[in-house]
């Protein structure tokens, strides 16, 4: 296996199995083969005379040849007393005492098991409003925010990573304008990334410059009314600064959602790629780009065939995930095996145009992403076809829009491009859909550390064309991008763009270009520049709109001071 040492570093620190004086007793190879051997006996289930050692070796090969890797709790947890599979997870809060408890201690059980945890907070009453049994009065969803908080802090240094949550308020509810800016001092709810939840409604009424109702959720009356615009441009300015909150689309969300009927979508998991219905999960896996490639006459080109193969393989992988995993809860077990989705996506994107000598701001790359994600959601589907042929429909079909079709399908979502932030260290791919930070970086890992990157494909080519030099890829690791350095061909620049030589239309471009052929979500961010005004991420926000994302987080750089990753010049 090719690993790279950052690969290692990662998978020593928390994926491999440890004795109990924290010596590390697996090999990378015997990780993925217990992942494999494992994953692999759902297959008995339906078939008991599948032939389990033949599944196992498909599976353990395209992990080994890092061609597909199961999100991070798989990898952790498979064939081991855990057992617990999934990283994305949305759990309901209700408007009680015990609800919101209840929310905290399940979120806690699944932190602690790896998985990250979305919530809705629009049906806590808001501030000030009256608590029956008490006479009180209650102190409204952000203020529980910070319970969540505080109890995600404290299961951090005992779980397998640190937890992740998301929060989200609807545009409507009474506390929204306090939700904006709950996040302004930057050590509260830091566990926490927030969205709003945008109706179309409200979109509609910023576009006519319209006041809008704001409802509190317990009583459904009126409170108020805010102008629509101005809360935009609030969002925006709160956006601007901090990074926080995103917004997602959730009229949208639901009114593409397969299985309408079974329940309202009312948050996602924590990085905003996988909208879920109260007690979902879902497993989710990545398909590295970087390999999907052969030598053609030109130069590299995509390697359809293969690439078609790894897409079954996936599909077959992640739902034998839903078979096997060890739920933390009844209700998530239920609703899980009920609707059975899955999130199949990609790394190394930006790898692949480097290789295929693409411009990631270009139209060519847009129309590629289009065509590569077209081809990956078209054969995830023909597979869940064939799996439904076996072993049956996703019990909701019955409620879905597949049902409204004729489609049978084994899963009621297929695809869903995940941030990848972890596992594409261990490809050693680009992450998800982003293009490369800088062409060299230090990159902070887990909690403290850091590791230095250059990218191989860069350094090749510097070495076979002749400008390589140990003094230039030094330069290099300070600058960021290459744009500004005058040893490099101008050819080269044009290629090796990265994520601040783009400008945010072309991410923006680029994450609808992906959305279009992808169930779910797509986990982006779209960069700016230190110096990018107030009004052009107000622009970036309302292309997001226009051109169908289900979403948008954007930042700009330099306004947090934790930044995850960052150039040599910034430290
Ligand atoms: P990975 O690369 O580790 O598989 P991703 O970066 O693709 O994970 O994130 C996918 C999802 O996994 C996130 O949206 C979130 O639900 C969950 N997740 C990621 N990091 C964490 C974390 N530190 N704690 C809990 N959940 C996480």
């Amino acid at each position: 296996m090719e690993l790279t040492n950052n690969a290692l570093t990662v998978l020593e620190r928390r994926y491999l199995a440890k004795d109990e004086n924290g010596n590390v007793i697996e090999k990378p190879s015997e990780m993925f083969e217990r992942v494999a051997n494992y994953v692999a006996q759902a297959d008995k289930i339906y078939d008991e005379k599948a032939d389990i050692n033949k599944t196992s070796k498909i599976f353990y090969d395209v992990m080994t040849n890092l061609e597909f890797i199961p999100n991070s709790p798989t990898l952790m947890n498979a064939g081991r007393e855990l057992g617990q599979l999934s990283a994305c997870f949305v759990l309901p809060v209700e408007d009680s005492m015990e609800g919101i408890f209840d929310a905290i201690k399940n979120s806690a059980l699944i932190h602690k098991s790896g998985g990250g945890t979305g919530f809705s907070f629009s049906r806590l009453r808001p501030k000030g409003s009256t608590v029956k049994s008490t006479g009180g009065v209650a102190s409204g969803p952000v203020s529980f925010m910070k319970v969540f908080n505080s109890a995600t802090e404290a299961v951090k240094q005992g779980g397998t990573r640190r937890g992740a949550n998301m929060g989200i308020l609807r545009i409507d509810h009474p506390d929204i304008m306090e939700f904006i800016s709950c996040k302004e001092d930057t050590n509260e709810i830091t566990n926490f990334n927030i969205s709003v939840g945008i109706t179309e409604d409200f979109m509609e009424a910023v576009e006519k410059g319209k006041n809008y109702d704001l409802i509190d959720p317990h009583t459904n009356k009126v409170t108020g009314s805010l102008n629509a615009k101005k809360v935009f441009k609030h969002i925006v300015e709160k956006a601007w600064s901090t990074g926080e909150p995103g917004i997602v689309f959730l009229d949208r969300i639901n009114k593409t959602s397969t299985i309408r009927k079974i329940g309202e979508i009312e948050s996602t998991n924590p990085c905003g790629e996988q909208p879920l219905l109260p007690f979902e999960s879902c497993n989710l896996g990545s398909i590295n780009l970087a390999k999907m490639i052969k030598k053609g006459p030109k130069g590299y080109e995509v390697d359809y065939n293969r690439l078609q193969e790894v897409v079954y393989t996936s599909v077959h992988f992640l739902d034998n995930v839903i078979d096997m995993n060890k739920y933390p809860l009844k209700e998530i077990d239920e609703m899980t095996k009920k609707t059975r989705k899955i999130g199949l996506g990609v790394m190394g994107f930006a790898d692949l145009l480097f290789y295929l000598e693409i411009p990631y701001n270009s139209q060519e790359a847009v129309d590629l992403a289009e065509e590569i994600m077209g081809f990956i959601d078209k054969k995830s589907k023909e597979k869940s076809i064939e799996l439904a042929e076996k072993r049956g429909v996703f019990p909701a079909y019955e409620f879905s829009s597949f049902k409204e079709s004729g489609t049978e399908i084994r899963n009621s979502t297929t695809t869903t491009i995940a941030p990848t932030g972890t596992i594409s260290i261990i490809a050693g791919a680009s992450s998800g859909i982003e293009p490369l930070f800088a062409i060299s970086f230090m990159r902070n890992v887990m909690d403290n550390d850091r590791l230095v990157e250059v990218h191989p494909y860069f350094e090749k080519l510097a070495k076979e064309r002749g400008f390589y030099s140990e003094e230039l890829m030094e330069k290099i690791a300070e600058e960021g991008s290459i744009s500004n350095i005058e040893e490099i061909p101008e050819d080269i620049k044009k290629i090796f763009v990265t994520a601040h030589d783009i400008s945010p239309f072309w991410h923006i471009k680029m994450q609808a270009a992906f959305q279009k052929h992808v169930d779910n979500a797509v986990s982006k961010t779209v960069n700016f520049s230190n110096d990018a005004t107030k009004e052009e991420v107000e622009e970036v926000y309302m292309l997001a709109y226009k051109l169908g994302c289900k979403g948008v987080t954007i930042y700009r750089d330099g306004s947090r001071e934790n930044q995850v990753l960052s150039t040599a010049k910034k430290e």
